[in-house]
Formats: structure tokens, C-alpha cells, sequence
């Protein structure tokens, strides 16, 4: 028999939660991605290089005609220096470059501080490398760190920290006084950090991304991840990327030539080429994003669903303590079969599982898409059905 090194661990809720909405016929605002296609542009590149002969394997830190035009994007919106020789690696999605980062720095019994609730690869990755986590959840209702309760959590042990802002599944996003205070707990330790910083362009309301890159104090011991997936709208083709100072990316690459070698040819070339033809494609992004932000709340006023502000990334949280005392976990259920709209309870995201009555929706949705789900959740009402589905 097999000893798991994940026993508590399931199928991931995003899986599990597309493939109910798939059999109910529901709506799926539930897993994370976006109903548009990619820049038209995009494919025909991906098209020509596959034509063109881009087909065998990408040198394992990854194209450098990417690389240099990742260099030169956060060098512009960050006023950051990262070396694509030695400073950047081409990686398989966020997730893996996540993954790769804990897996090069996380020795056995090493503490890494994360802030609850955080999107699910964070800690079976830590539990992976041996790692203990130390939870400091954000705190209710507002999502906020807690910088006195995490320098309270420092110790001789603790390894790293691993953020994420604009954050899933809250929508909160940090502010400068955030990254200011996160300096204050790591000055004088060797604490390393890993931003997550896949929604940097999905920000509302004028508000500036709080990128690590920003601050050379706080860059010299990061690793900082994005993905285009996000940005082009385009998460299938799992393409993402790492930045770190070079001990640190040396460290990062003898993992990573061993996980995956090397990441998909013809699209890396395609997204270089995009990225030098219209190099500030991410500037509408985010007025994009918030109009849908604005319409999907309109579309939910008057309903019994308590919609928690939304700061960044294409999520909108919804309490439903007025409608419901059911766990999340079988009230999106509920709704997904009831209802014919399906949700993430937010407890997946809780390394504890705690339960605060709430959910997830992307809006990464057309409008009829919207209008359509939000038609349903109208007729949401209290008391939610009290006789369980089979
Ligand atoms: N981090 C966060 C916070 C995410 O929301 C996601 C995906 N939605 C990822 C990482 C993974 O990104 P990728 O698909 O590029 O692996
Ligand atoms: N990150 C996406 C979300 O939060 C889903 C990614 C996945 O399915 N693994 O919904």
C-alpha cells in the first residue's frame, strides 16, 4: 500500500467545481478563467512559429527574446533590474514556478509564514519540500495582514514568506505602508519571500500594484511570480515566469531543469513577439475588468448576498448569512444544482478549513454571462432549501 504525502489532501476544489457546474449545466463562475479569447495577433504568432521551426526544445531558462522583453516590462512599470541571463526563468504557470521556489529553498522542518486564506498549491508545495507552515490569517472582514501577529511569528526556523497581491480569493490588494511594514519584519533575518503576483494587472479604482519589484530592499531576497495566463487571457496555455536575484535563481534553475526542463517553444516566442509589438497591451486591463467588477455588483443589488469590496483580481466574494447557515462547502452545491450557478466555498482556500459563510464568482465572464448568473442569484432566497439534494 501507498503512504500518501498528501493524506488530507482531495482533488483541488477548482477542479471539482467546473466539473459539477459541467453536469448540471450550471454557470460556471466558479474556477477561475476567462471567457475571452487572447489577442487574435497572439495565435497567428504561435501559428507562424510553429511554421517557422520552433518546435524542438526552448533553452531551459526559456526564450531569450521573452526574457528580455519580461526584463524590459518590469524594468518600466517597477523600476526594477532583473538580468534575463541570470534573473529570470520561463516557467510552466504560477503554479509551477510556486512549486519550484519552495522546492529549492524549503529544507525539512524549515517554517514558512502564509496568510490565510491562500490559493491551494501554497501548502501542499510547503508540506511537499518537508516544510511546516505557519499560518497568520488575514484578517476578518477586511483581509488585511497582520504585521505585529507575523513578526510575532518569526523565529530561527522560519524560511520564507509567501504573499500574494491583488489576492485570490478576497480581491484585496496591499498597499506601499504593507510592503513598508513587511521590510520592518524581515530586516536583519534571512527570511526569503515569494510574491505571487499573477493578478499585477487587475487592479481598480487607480490603484498602483504594490510589486516587490518596486523595492530594492525587499527584491534582493524575493522571488517574484506572475503569469501571462492572466493578462492575456490565455490561462490554458500555463505560461508564467520567475524573477529573483541570481543566487537565488541559480538555485531556482537546478530545480526547475529537473521539474520541467523547459517550457513551450512556439508560445514563448509568440508572447516575445507580442509582448515588442504592443508592449503596454496590459494598460486597459484593468478598466476592462472593472466595468465588469461594476456591472456584476449592479446586477447583484438587492439580492440577500453580502458582496465584500473588491480591490483587484476577477473575483467577487459574496456572503450568504442572510440566506443560509449551510457550510460553504455543500451551499455551493446547492446552488450549483438548485440554482444553476456555480461558486467556490472559500473555506477551500483555509488551510484549517474555517468556514465564514462565503464565496467566490469570477467575473472573467461575458456581460450575458453575467446578467445571465445573476438573474439566477436573484431568485436566491431565504430560507435557502432546507431539504438536502441527493
Ligand atoms: N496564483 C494565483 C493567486 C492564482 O489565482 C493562480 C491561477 N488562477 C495561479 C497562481 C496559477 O497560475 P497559472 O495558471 O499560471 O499556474
Ligand atoms: N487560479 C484559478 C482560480 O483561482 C484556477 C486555477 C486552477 O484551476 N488550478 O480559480
Amino acid at each position: 500500500m501507498i503512504v500518501s504525502k498528501l493524506p488530507q489532501v482531495g482533488t483541488t476544489i477548482f477542479t471539482v467545481m467546473s466539473r459539477m457546474a459541467a453536469e448540471c449545466g450550471a454557470i460556471n463562475l466558479s474556477q477561475g478563467f476567462p471567457e475571452f479569447s487572447p489577442p487574435k495577433r497572439m495565435l497567428d504568432l504561435v501559428s507562424r512559429h510553429m511554421s517557422d521551426g520552433a518546435n524542438q526544445y526552448a533553452p531551459m531558462a526559456g526564450d531569450p527574446g521573452l526574457r528580455d522583453a519580461i526584463s524590459r516590462k518590469v524594468k518600466r512599470l517597477y523600476g526594477g533590474s532583473y538580468d534575463p541571463e541570470k534573473e529570470i526563468t520561463v516557467t510552466a504557470g504560477a503554479t509551477q514556478a510556486i512549486f519550484t521556489a519552495i522546492a529549492a529553498c524549503v529544507h525539512p522542518g524549515d517554517e514558512v509564514i502564509l496568510f490565510p486564506p491562500v490559493y491551494d498549491s501554497y501548502l501542499p508545495a510547503v508540506l511537499l519540500a518537508g516544510g511546516k507552515p505557519v499560518c497568520v490569517p488575514l484578517s476578518f472582514p477586511g483581509y488585511r495582514p497582520d504585521w505585529q501577529k507575523t513578526a510575532d511569528r518569526i523565529t530561527p526556523r522560519t524560511r520564507m514568506i509567501l504573499l500574494n497581491t491583488p489576492h485570490n480569493p478576497t480581491g484585496t490588494a496591499w498597499k506601499e505602508s504593507d510592503l513598508q511594514a513587511l521590510h520592518a519584519v524581515v530586516q536583519g533575518t534571512s527570511v526569503l519571500l515569494l510574491a505571487d503576483e499573477v493578478y499585477e494587472h487587475v487592479l481598480y479604482d487607480s490603484r498602483p500594484h504594490q510589486s516587490l519589484a518596486r523595492f530594492p530592499e525587499l527584491r534582493e531576497r524575493s522571488f517574484l511570480v506572475s503569469s501571462f495566463g492572466k493578462t492575456y487571457h490565455m490561462t490554458g496555455w500555463k505560461i508564467g515566469y520567475c524573477l529573483a536575484p541570481g543566487e537565488l535563481m541559480s538555485e531556482f534553475r537546478k530545480v526547475h531543469q529537473f521539474n520541467v526542463f523547459a517550457v513551450n517553444h512556439p508560445m514563448q516566442r509568440a508572447i516575445a513577439d507580442f509582448m515588442a509589438e504592443v508592449p503596454d497591451f496590459e494598460t486597459g486591463l484593468s478598466a476592462f475588468y472593472q466595468a465588469k467588477r461594476d456591472f456584476f455588483r449592479a446586477q447583484l443589488e438587492g439580492t440577500p448576498f453580502t458582496l465584500m469590496p473588491c480591490e483587484g483580481t476577477y473575483f467577487q466574494l459574496a456572503g450568504y448569512e442572510k440566506i443560509s447557515g449551510m457550510a460553504d462547502r455543500d451551499f455551493v452545491v446547492e446552488l450549483t444544482r438548485r440554482y444553476g450557478v456555480a461558486a467556490i466555498p472559500v473555506s477551500a482556500f483555509h488551510p484549517g478549513g474555517e468556514d465564514r459563510r462565503q464565496i467566490r464568482f469570477c467575473f472573467a465572464k461575458n456581460e450575458s454571462t453575467l446578467a445571465a448568473a445573476a438573474a439566477r442569484l436573484r431568485a436566491v432566497s431565504a430560507p435557502f432549501p432546507l431539504e438536502k439534494t441527493s
